[in-house]
């Protein structure tokens, strides 16, 4: 058990439990997720005993950093953090006008298999638990000094295939006792898991979904993505019909273009027939090659017709910038690195 990954009112259960005064709670918790605190041993106001009790029954996960890379273009940072189990992951910090970014990562590995992507070429090693997540921003936070605003989950892992642990993380980091971001500052990006939408749609919750789309068809969808097998794009984007009715949130699709494979003008042109009259933004990004793949990176010239095609059709579009370009932080390139030089 792990106490970073309970709520507010789980730890005043805790604490009624072991005959403990109910403000210890809250202090314990302010601590954790607001101070930022990664040891009860920094908690100062906490008396011994509570601590060692504490101790016999819960864990608290962190990460420890074991590398940092800073752009020198842009001043993006990359983390590579070690988890109690000696798993490596990766989180990534951007600065930008409206605010400072952490993309983290939802699980160490992936199974999802998309051909394009570094993370999920050594499969799923396993799901992270919520404070696992909050700690990517925690430790971020306290290294830079500079307060989080905006949270993209777009780092390895796929969120959905780690859902209650997300969306527990969800509620943690929205807490008005912890680091309160809000609803709307969160994005959550899922290659499609159709059920989990749904489900997430039921929770009205007002955070962005992204959807990673990357083809304008089934055939093209499954060269890319095996997800694609399981759920057809028809049945996906009335997911996302639903997830918009329900929420009121304009998704984000996501499509990275590869040369020669998904991004032609005949592929936007059928991808504006498939958005039509659909309240959403498309953000196209030009796909990082990876080693263990040919796939190459489409020409300018190709990413800004496909972009014009996708605008004359009244689409929202634009082209993701480049962050970090010299510290390889693209998708799971480090934790791959790191892994191999391991072995
Ligand atoms: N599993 C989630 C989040 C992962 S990554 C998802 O599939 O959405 C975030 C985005 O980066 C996804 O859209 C993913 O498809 C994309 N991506 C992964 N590897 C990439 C690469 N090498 N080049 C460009 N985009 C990539």
């Amino acid at each position: 058990m792990d106490i970073k990954s309970m709520t507010l009112s789980e730890l005043e259960e805790y604490m009624e439990s072991i005959h403990e005064r109910k403000f210890r709670a809250k202090q314990i918790y302010e601590w954790m997720h607001k101070r930022l605190a990664f040891s009860l041993d920094e908690m100062n106001n906490i008396p011994k005993k509570l601590k060692e009790r504490i101790q016999l029954d819960y864990d608290m996960y962190g990460v420890k950093m074991l590398d940092c890379f800073v752009s020198k273009i842009d001043g993006t940072r990359k983390y590579l953090f070690e988890l109690h189990d000696g798993n490596v992951i990766e989180s990534v910090w951007m600065q930008y006008k409206h605010g400072n970014s952490v993309c983290i990562s939802s699980q160490a590995g992936c199974r999802m298999g998309c051909r394009f992507c570094a993370s999920t070429l050594g499969g799923l090693d396993r799901n992270l638990e919520p404070s696992e997540m909050l700690s990517q921003i925690y430790y971020i936070q306290k290294d830079t000094k500079e307060r989080v605003s905006n949270v993209v989950m777009m780092g390895t892992g796929e969120p959905m295939d780690n859902f209650d642990n997300v969306l527990r993380f969800l509620e943690l980091i929205t807490s008005e006792q912890g680091l309160n971001i809000s609803q709307r500052n969160l994005t959550i990006s899922t290659c499609g898991i159709v059920p989990k939408i749904e489900e997430l749609a039921k929770k009205h919750l007002q955070i962005t979904l992204a959807i990673s789309l990357h083809a304008p068809n089934d055939e093209k969808r499954k060269e890319l993505m095996p997800i694609a097998n399981r759920y057809s794009m028809e049945e996906l984007l009335s997911a996302c019909k639903y997830y918009f009715k329900e929420t009121n949130r304009r998704m984000t699709f996501e499509y990275s273009l590869v040369a020669g494979v998904n991004d032609q003008p005949k592929n936007a042109r059928e991808l504006c027939q498939k958005l039509h009259g659909f309240p959403c933004h498309v953000n196209l990004i030009p796909v990082n090659p990876i080693k263990e793949r040919n796939f190459r990176q489409s020409l300018p010239e190709s990413i800004m017709e496909f972009k014009k095609i996708l605008e004359k059709n009244h689409i929202h579009v634009t082209i993701r910038r480049e962050m970090g370009a010299d510290i390889n932080a693209a998708c799971g390139q480090l934790r791959r690195k790191k892994l191999q030089s391991g072995k």
